[in-house]
C-alpha cells in the first residue's frame, strides 16, 4: 500500500460495515471456491475483498464493463464528470479502477475481467465460493447477471447482493427482487446483513 493510500479517496456507493462483512465471507467462500465481483466501479469493494483474499494467498476476479451502469450516465442520479472519457464520449471507471488497486497495492491479488458479465458468464468454468452482484440495477441487467452467474457458486459458497432495499421509498427494487428470487429457488438461505448488503448461502 503507499503512503498516500486512503480508502475515503476512493468513490464508490458502500460504507464501511458492508467492505468488512464482505471481506469476511469472502475468507469463508475461498475455502470452497473462487471470490469474482461483477461491479466493480472504481474499485472500492474490491479493495475490502482483494485485501482478504490476499491474506489468504489468493486473489479476486472483478468483472465490469467499465461504462457505468444505467443510474451512472450522463442526466442520470449517479452520474459523475469525473469519470466521463470526453474522447470515448463515454464512461470509462477503468483507469480510476486501476489507479486505485495500485495504490492500495493489490494489483498482484486482482484480476480484472473487462467485459459484458451475462457473456463471460456462459464461458467461466470455474467453481467459486463467493460471488458479489453489484452491477447493473435495472430488471434486466440484475436478472441477467444472476442467471449468468449464480450456477458457478459451488454448495456451500456465498452470494452476496448489494444494493437491497425491501422498502422502494430507500432504493430501488431489482436487487431485492433478485435476492427473493434466489431465496425462492429454494437454492439459497440468507445468512447475514448489513446496511443494504444481503449475504446468502448456496445449500
Ligand atoms: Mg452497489
Amino acid at each position: 500500500m503507499t503512503a498516500s493510500f486512503c480508502m475515503d479517496q476512493v468513490k464508490g456507493f458502500l460504507s464501511d460495515d458492508e467492505g468488512l462483512m464482505l471481506a469476511r465471507y469472502v475468507v469463508k467462500g475461498l475455502d470452497v471456491g473462487e471470490a469474482l465481483e461483477i461491479g466493480s466501479w472504481c474499485g472500492k469493494s474490491a479493495i475490502y475483498m482483494a485485501r482478504a483474499a490476499a491474506g489468504q494467498g489468493r486473489m479476486l476476479f472483478c468483472l465490469d464493463h467499465h461504462r457505468g451502469s444505467e443510474e451512472n450516465q450522463p442526466d442520470w442520479q449517479w452520474f459523475d464528470a469525473e469519470v466521463w472519457d470526453d474522447q470515448a464520449e463515454a464512461i470509462d471507471t477503468l483507469p480510476h479502477f486501476r489507479r486505485n488497486i495500485r495504490m492500495a497495492g493489490l494489483e498482484e491479488s486482482v484480476v480484472a475481467i473487462i467485459g459484458r458479465s451475462e457473456k463471460i458468464g456462459l464461458l467461466w468454468n470455474t467453481a467459486l465460493g463467493f460471488l458479489f452482484l453489484d452491477g447493473g440495477h435495472t430488471m434486466k441487467a440484475a436478472l441477467a447477471d444472476y442467471r449468468a452467474w449464480a450456477g458457478h457458486i459451488a454448495k456451500g459458497g456465498f452470494l452476496a447482493i448489494h444494493d437491497v432495499f425491501p422498502d422502494p421509498k430507500d432504493g430501488g427494487r431489482p436487487p431485492f427482487e433478485v435476492c427473493q428470487l434466489a431465496l425462492n429457488s429454494g437454492l439459497f438461505a440468507q445468512i447475514d446483513q448489513v446496511d443494504s448488503l444481503v449475504i446468502l448461502q448456496k445449500l
